[in-house]
């Protein structure tokens, strides 16, 4: 990879994912965003589209991926991919058939159902541990739990499965 990005990269990249995710909640939706970069350059920004389209696959990420349009699958190979929410199996399966190689994470604190897959695949996956992701994520959980049982395809109550 010619870019490799510095910690505070990342920061500022995450930080660009979050404004992504408060506006999804603000519009009454899923508190989710991602960016795509690719040599130090935004490709896309996106965030959760479950309330917003009434969409089924548009999470932070894919709606990011989906928003970056076509691109080579050179670019895919040398992009890194920040999600304010540890990906779910779907996002992470986007990830891997383009051969994202690394995902930063705001939080996993909340919900966490892929990074096995992702490291057994070679993916390097970086958490951040952000307080103000987390405080997006909790607040969903207690607000809008109906919403996100949802959006991981669970009925309410129940918890997500780890994916294997
Ligand atoms: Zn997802």
């Amino acid at each position: 990879m010619p870019w490799t990005p510095t910690p505070e990269d990342d920061r500022r990249f995450m930080d660009l994912a979050l404004a992504q995710a408060r506006k999804s909640w603000d519009e009454g939706g899923v508190p989710i965003g991602a960016v795509l970069v690719h040599d130090g350059e935004v490709l896309a920004a996106g965030h959760n589209q479950r309330f917003q389209k009434d969409s089924a696959i548009l999470h932070g990420e894919t709606d990011t991926i989906e928003k970056a349009g076509r691109l080579p699958a050179s670019v895919y190979r040398s992009s890194v991919l920040y999600t304010t929410l540890s990906p779910c199996i779907m996002c992470a399966g986007t990830a891997l058939l383009y051969e994202i190689p690394r995902i930063v994470v705001g939080e996993n604190r909340t919900f966490e159902m892929s990074e096995a897959l992702l490291a057994e695949r070679g993916v390097q996956v970086d958490v951040l541990d952000d307080p103000a992701c987390l405080a997006l994520m909790e607040r969903m959980l207690a607000e809008r739990p109906a919403l996100w049982s949802e959006d991981i395809g669970v009925e309410a109550g129940e918890t997500a499965k780890a994916a294997r």
